[in-house]
């Protein structure tokens, strides 16, 4: 395999700030010399080689990567970060490794209990790459993306579109897929089970007789979906975020409540030890995009119906189904999960 990356030379003889970017991703991610050459396009003379590709190839932006085969065919890809996630880190594909045994997890939990965020992570894409889903909605989430996006190693990003989301956070998925130009796979609601629900009981049941029912459909259900064709998961948990519910979760651990592509599932939460203002200080620090909901008082951000604002000094998941008790709120996507045995 052959990688020819096209650069820009704007007409008045400066090189392409994108251009500059994505050489700069590549050469941090210490995969430079995989780049086999590069060719410039001078936006001022098209007689130059990258113009000239470009012509042949029916390609107007820059960068561009032309990937050349051993047999002679050929792909473009215009995006680095795609070049990175299907081609370059192809190299590094971990080989699907063995089902971890209690004992092996356990022993991995107690070794990476306290190690850096990007660590643990590392560690799961090291051994399952893409069977490693991250369970993307919110500002912890688009963390752990950042973090994998970094690694330079595959993964795969799945969302739970409950259909009840707010426009702001439609908006975030989309901003997030771009920024990192993934696939984020959104997983709908059983649409049998949903019309179900919404004739029997109308759009706003968990007001009178809780959110399990509705989560269940919109949540649970599709999350079980999910992580059925995974090894493994991450989350963005905190032990901080709930007292009432969180506070015992591990970097590591079994998923005692559902299952992945080969039977038993492991549960990474990275995050786990971190604080709040831990995750706003990457986020600051790295430009990582969030939720234009946390601008207006929203810390933890569900659906629409079932989430508000936070005052100062309430708990950040006081604005989750308030109306219940504390200890009950949580969606059914984290509850039932054992710690690992110490
Ligand atoms: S958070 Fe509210 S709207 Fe969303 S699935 Fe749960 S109960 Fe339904």
């Amino acid at each position: 395999m052959h990688v020819t990356m096209v650069k820009k030379r704007l007409a008045n003889g400066e090189p392409c700030r994108k251009c500059a970017q994505a050489e700069e991703l590549l050469r941090n991610r210490g995969l430079w010399d995989r780049i086999g050459d590069v060719v410039w396009a001078d936006e001022a003379d098209p007689a130059s080689p990258g113009m000239q590709l470009g012509a042949r190839l029916g390609v107007t932006l820059a960068p561009f990567f032309l990937v050349r085969e051993d047999d002679g065919s050929e792909t473009v890809y215009e995006s680095v970060l795609k070049l990175v996630n299907e081609r370059l880190a192809v190299a590094a594909k971990p080989v699907p490794a063995p089902a971890l045994a209690d004992a092996d997890l356990d022993a991995a939990a107690r070794d990476l209990a306290g190690r850096d965020p990007s660590e643990i992570l590392r560690w799961g894409l090291e051994r399952w790459g893409s069977s490693l889903g991250i369970a993307f909605s919110g500002a912890e989430d688009v963390v752990l993306v950042h973090m994998a996006s970094e690694a330079a190693l595959p993964f795969s990003v799945f969302c739970l579109d409950t259909g009840r989301l707010h426009p702001e956070t439609y908006r975030f998925i989309e901003a997030v897929r771009e920024r990192y130009e993934i696939e984020i796979a959104l997983m709908s609601p059983d649409a049998a089970a949903l019309e179900g629900l919404v004739k029997r009981k109308g759009l706003f049941s968990f007001h009178e007789d809780g959110h399990e029912e509705c989560c269940g459909i919109r949540k649970v259900e599709p999350l079980r979906r999910a992580l059925g064709t995974l090894r493994a998961w991450a989350t963005g948990q905190r032990r901080d975020q709930s007292p009432a519910t969180r506070s015992a979760i591990a970097a590591v651990e079994r998923d005692r409540t559902f299952s992945g592509a080969d039977g038993p599932l492991v549960k990474l939460n990275p995050l786990a030890g971190w604080t709040s203002a831990q995750v706003w200080s990457y986020i600051r620090d790295r430009g990582v995009p969030f939720n234009s909901l946390h601008e207006r008082g929203f810390v933890s951000i569900g659906c629409e119906p079932c989430t508000r604002a936070v005052l100062p000094g309430e708990h950040e998941r006081a604005g989750r189904w308030w109306w219940e008790e504390s200890t009950k709120r949580e969606c059914g996507l984290h509850v039932g999960v054992a710690p690992p045995k110490r």
